[in-house]
């Protein structure tokens, strides 16, 4: 299989830069945040959900976090979310365009009916760390993924969700290819080289090496801030494999900009100078 190699001059990148109107009209995005002392990822996303351009993002916090996100969020909005009923009408407003479920969130049964409530609602949605290892432990989660769901497992997380564990690139699109079809969801598969396949059998690729390698990406957080950018585009509306294929290139782009001594926030406040670069 030869996956299409994801590169400045196949993406649109005008695409990303149209839309005149109100936030409203770039979309809102809800991001669920973890349990108190665990907030730091989904604050993460949300940043960089923002900075993709997502007109509105508001971070769904359970009551005892509020206050810890509360003092360390300006341009995102709070929202209090006691349980899934809560984040069910949060993500039912009819401006919400994607939400991003996983940075952070625990492994608890309760945390369960969370990812559950944000695939009931049949939004784009970015499933990442927490929310995948709960998919592979239960199956009426499976049943809920769609085309519209973007899954962004590491290797580890990979492995966990899908029994397998592949070696080399060739393998790795293989792989990425099989777990699509097997979710029928959209499935980006993290490492130096990033895959993005769709389950209708499309596949690209991102190769991280020559001038587009970044070792230190590999850094905490790194993956909280793709999810996030992940999830900003498909509130612009762009479709979940386009969208995972610009944030992917971008994130590397990005992160090209530094050298070692990288951290996530980084990524996040670098983004519009890319965007300005693609000018
Ligand atoms: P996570 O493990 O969820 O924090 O995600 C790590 C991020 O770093 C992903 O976007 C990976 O694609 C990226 N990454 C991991 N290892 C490397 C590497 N050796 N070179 C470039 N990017 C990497
Ligand atoms: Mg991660």
């Amino acid at each position: 299989m030869q996956p299409t190699a994801i590169a400045a001059d196949t993406l649109d990148f005008d695409q990303l830069a149209k839309g005149q109107g109100h936030k409203f009209d770039h979309g809102h995005a809800i991001v669920v945040t973890g349990g108190a002392g665990r907030t730091g990822a989904a604050r993460l996303s949300g940043r960089a959900a923002l900075r993709m351009g997502a007109g509105l993002v508001t971070l769904a916090v359970p009551p005892a976090a509020q206050m810890e996100v509360a003092m360390q969020i300006t341009a995102l909005m709070l929202s209090r979310v006691t349980g899934p009923e809560d984040l069910a009408e949060l993500a039912g407003d009819k401006r919400v365009r994607a939400l991003c479920i996983g940075p952070g969130l625990g492994l608890k049964p309760a945390h369960v009916a969370l990812v559950r409530a944000v695939l009931e609602c049949g939004k784009p949605c970015v499933l990442d760390a927490d929310a995948l290892t709960l998919i592979a432990q239960e199956p009426t989660l499976w049943e809920r993924l769609g085309p519209h769901c973007v899954l962004t497992p590491h290797g580890g997380e990979f492995a966990r969700l899908f029994k397998q564990i592949s070696e080399s690139d060739a393998d790795k699109a293989q792989a990425c290819l099989m777990a699509a079809q097997k979710a029928g969801a959209v499935v980006l598969y993290k490492g130096a080289t990033t895959l993005i396949a769709h389950p209708d059998g499309r596949v690209a690729a991102h190769h991280g090496t020559g001038d587009r390698a970044a070792p230190w990406l590999a850094t905490a957080g790194a993956g909280d801030v793709l999810s996030g950018m992940i999830t900003g585009l498909l509130a612009r509306g762009i479709t979940p494999f386009e969208a995972a294929q610009y944030a992917t290139w971008l994130h590397v782009e990005a992160a090209r900009q530094f050298g070692p001594g990288l951290i996530a926030e980084d990524l996040v406040e670098e983004i519009p100078r890319i965007f300005k670069a693609l000018d």
